[in-house]
């Protein structure tokens, strides 16, 4: 699909056109992934973070954010349940704390490696090569991190760098891919500044880096954030600013799976946080295969506020959901076969 077409679909109106678009995306999903829904428990680790991302609730200068990190045994503790659960993954995900030491999470990937079958997904921000590489070797099978938009201007100004560094994450999923983690990335989609072009140019560049799992949900303002105030909102004209709205969303999850069919694609949080009873379905029925149910303990969950509403969202999703809409709970730890695909090519490759 060329750039013409994704924005021309990504500005589609026509109710008939877009059930077309749904229906490929669902196609495509069914031939290359398949019916099962994988879950993915989500704990919330530590809300600590050094950055000043113009968007989001935790900010190293929001003050009224009450801060925590949880305890090694208070994780594992969590990885436990996700397993009850069924689950076959848990991801670790955090704002950039630097108290989340290479040791820390060392250990505590070796902890939940060795006590269960889990796959073990990072989230923990921008951190050093060496880092990464150490987690890896310590047992971590993939990390996610969305490069947020890849137009550089719009990036920096909600994005800003850390003293003294340059902000890449392209570089870094690059690094990731050598590092031979699965590799994950994604977008907001709606960030005040960002063109249709713009998101039209996410979606290739998905393509070209070859994610094994691409996450994009609505841009949600936070009103303690720089971004809520107009003076500081990045601007588009109205007729190509993209809106932050839900079908917006689904467009880009069903423009993602025809571009990427073997990525494995949440039905992210965001998009239940705008429509709670249905949001998760239309995900799943648009192209998503991946679900990403909370398991941090509550009394955490309700401080990790990256945008309103999040901590309110039914997160509890069971086989009757999955099963009334044709479709069935994953087994195991559901690898992304966009990730198979590249371990299968080299192993014929060595052969
Ligand atoms: N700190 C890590 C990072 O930035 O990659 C992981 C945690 S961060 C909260 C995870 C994602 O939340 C970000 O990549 C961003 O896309 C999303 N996010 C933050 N603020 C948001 C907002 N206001 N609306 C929608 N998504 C938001
Ligand atoms: Fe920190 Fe991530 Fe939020 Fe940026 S998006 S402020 S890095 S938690």
């Amino acid at each position: 699909m060329n750039h013409a077409e994704i924005t021309a679909w990504l500005r589609e109106t026509d109710a008939d056109r877009l059930a077309e678009l749904w229906q490929s995306a669902d196609r495509v999903r069914q031939q290359h992934v398949g019916d099962q829904v994988h879950l993915r428990g989500l704990i919330e680790v530590s809300n600590h973070c050094v950055r000043l991302c113009g968007y989001c609730g935790l900010r190293a200068e929001n003050t009224s954010v009450k801060r925590y990190r949880m305890s090694a045994d208070e994780v594992v503790a969590c990885a436990e349940e996700a397993v009850e659960r069924d689950y076959g993954t848990v991801v670790l995900q955090a704002g950039e704390d630097p108290m989340l030491s290479t040791d820390f999470i060392s250990e505590l990937i070796r902890r939940i490696k060795s006590s269960t079958p889990l796959a073990v997904t990072l989230s923990l921000g921008e951190r050093s090569n060496e880092e990464l590489a150490e987690w890896r070797t310590a047992g971590a099978d993939r990390y996610l991190l969305r490069f947020e938009t890849s137009n550089r201007m719009l990036y920096e100004r909600i994005h800003p760098p850390r003293p003294g560094e340059r902000s890449d994450r392209i570089a870094i999923l690059h690094t990731l891919r050598e590092l031979d983690y699965e590799v994950g990335g994604g977008v907001m989609i709606g960030i005040p500044g960002q063109t249709y072009d713009d998101l039209a140019r996410d979606i290739e560049l998905f393509g070209t880096l070859d994610l094994d799992m691409i996450g994009s949900g609505p841009y949600l303002v936070h009103p303690d954030t720089p971004l809520a105030d107009p003076k500081n909102r990045p601007s588009a004209s109205d007729d190509r600013q993209v809106p932050c709205d839900e079908l917006t969303a689904y467009k880009v999850i069903a423009l993602t799976r025809l571009v990427c069919p073997l990525a494995n694609i949440p039905s992210t949080t965001a998009l239940a946080v705008l429509d709670a009873d249905a949001g998760w379905k239309f995900g799943l029925t648009r192209g998503a295969n991946v679900i990403m149910p909370n398991v941090t303990p509550s009394k955490y969950r309700m401080l990790y506020d990256i945008y309103p509403g999040k901590a309110y969202t039914t997160e509890h999703i069971d086989v009757e959901c999955i099963n009334a809409i044709g479709r069935r709970i994953g087994v195991g730890r559901g690898d992304s076969p966009n990730y198979e695909k590249a371990a299968c090519g080299l192993a014929i490759h060595l052969h």
